[in-house]
């Protein structure tokens, strides 16, 4: 009993005592025998979605229609689903429909894999009917009934497949690796947002550069409804070996080196930022890779950032005063949120920055030591403001204002003007004096 399970418990009792069968089900279940920290608990039951909502105070109709009502206990959420079965899969993708049951064999057969079939009862057993308990002992990836139905019925498991054998260390049982070999071209009817949740998951996963090398031995990449060459790591060499089907199996096995490197990061941002370096992405290619993941801007903006600060940084660095304003220009460029995580990212993988450009860990240090030393790096931490300026001009405000504040950024952040609001009117006037800008 995990804590996380032990607080989850009274849910299962309000509900029992309603007379609904409830469990545990799926990952939290998996992860409680495996020994590891539980992300979140779900929460299975007999009992309608109106019912669930009736037995808690606090409910959220989250998804109503597929029988997912969360309930908040003690400013925890937790998804409490209604016993169902899928059917009417549309087009090899998740069903368009549910019907609720009242048993929980149902349930479960509805599942991916026999690792996420499991349930655990209020009582602490352990309700396994597919031999989810063997498959882990055995490090074993394996679907729940007819492999090829299975992986038909919902594309997206071949995925799926993927990110849970390289994260809990799993072979992809015979049968089941040849049906996802077989019904690979059917990853095309799936949204790519659905692919990109399950790549956030295997970047943030246990080894990465495993499931990089199933995906790339595999071929999948190739059958996404947008193709993702970008994350094709292996050799050729590699990919022609795995096909011949003795070596399958082993095709996890085969990792790239530099990108196994990525667990030394924490962050999801990090650990992506760090592949794309060292698949040698350019801004252009790692935009384009976001993109088709369908990952957020503001996420492709930042990866954007570090990857063209990572190029620049590529030529070579010198320790001197052209190396220190040459690091504030970058600095400001790509802002100094990107340089901190360039910094960590080469700290931690000292393989990816020092390859081409030769940095050393003394580089490294001295990079945040001039980081740190930088009074500011963006116009709000200037100490004047656009309206200080205009005030002490005689223009209307126009683009000038914008390249003036600038100039005065990149002077303060190389320490030619100190960063108070004295010093920087005082530039500021001479620099309207010497160079009278007009509209
Ligand atoms: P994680 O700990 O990474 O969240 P998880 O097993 O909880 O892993 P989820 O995607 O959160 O994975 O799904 C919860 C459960 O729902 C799974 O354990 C599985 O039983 C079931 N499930 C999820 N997606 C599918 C799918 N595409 N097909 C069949 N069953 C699925
Ligand atoms: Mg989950």
């Amino acid at each position: 009993w995990s804590d996380a399970l032990t607080r989850a418990l009274p849910l299962l009792h309000t509900l029992e005592s309603l007379g609904h069968e409830s469990v545990f089900v799926g990952g939290c279940v998996r992860d409680t025998i495996m020994g590891r920290t539980l992300k979140d608990v779900d929460i299975a039951t007999a009992a309608s979605p109106e019912q669930v909502i009736a037995a808690f105070p606090h409910t959220i109709p989250t998804g109503l229609q597929h029988g997912t009502i969360t309930v908040v206990h003690e400013r925890i959420t937790y998804e409490v689903t209604t016993f169902r079965t899928e059917s009417a899969y549309e087009k090899f993708r998740r069903p368009a429909q549910v019907q609720f049951v009242k048993s929980l064999d149902e349930d479960l057969l509805r599942r991916d894999f026999t690792i996420n079939s499991m349930a655990m009862r209020s009582d602490g057993s352990i309700y396994d009917p597919f031999g989810g308990q063997r498959d882990l002992r055995e490090g074993v990836l394996r679907c729940v009934g007819d492999p090829d139905a299975r992986l038909q019925e919902d594309a997206l498991r071949i995925v799926r497949a993927v990110r849970f054998a390289a994260s809990f260390d799993l072979r992809i049982a015979v049968q089941t690796w040849r049906a996802i070999m077989r019904h690979k071209h059917l990853l095309a009817h799936i949204a790519m947002e659905r692919i990109g949740l399950e790549f956030d998951k295997m970047i943030g996963g246990s080894d990465p550069a495993r499931a990089a090398a199933y995906l790339a031995v595999s071929g999948l990449l190739k059958h996404t409804k947008e193709p993702l060459p970008q994350l094709m790591v292996e050799s050729a060499e590699q990919y022609k070996l795995a096909h011949e089907e003795a070596s399958l199996q082993a095709a996890g096995n085969s990792r790239n080196a530099l990108v196994q490197t990525m667990t030394r990061l924490e962050s999801d941002e990090d650990r992506w930022a760090a592949l794309c370096m060292a698949l040698r992405l350019d801004q252009g290619q790692a935009d384009e890779l976001f993109a088709r993941l369908r990952y957020a801007t503001a996420r492709s903006k930042q990866l954007k950032a570090v990857i063209g600060l990572h190029t620049a940084l590529q030529v070579g660095f010198q320790l001197d005063e052209t190396g220190r304003r040459k690091w504030i220009r970058l600095l400001l460029q790509y802002g100094k949120q990107a340089a901190q995580q360039w910094l960590r990212i080469g700290t931690a993988i000292p393989e990816l920055v020092s390859a081409e450009a030769g940095m050393s860990n003394a580089i490294l240090e001295k990079l945040y030591a001039w980081l740190e030393a930088v009074p500011a790096s963006s116009i709000r931490e200037l100490a004047v403001k656009g309206t200080d300026l205009l005030a002490i001009s005689k223009q209307p405000s126009g683009p000038w204002l914008g390249g003036l504040l600038n100039e005065l950024l990149h002077a303060a952040a190389a320490g030619e003007i100190p960063n108070d609001k004295q010093s920087l009117l005082r530039a500021a006037e001479a620099a309207m004096l010497h160079n009278p800008r007009s509209e």
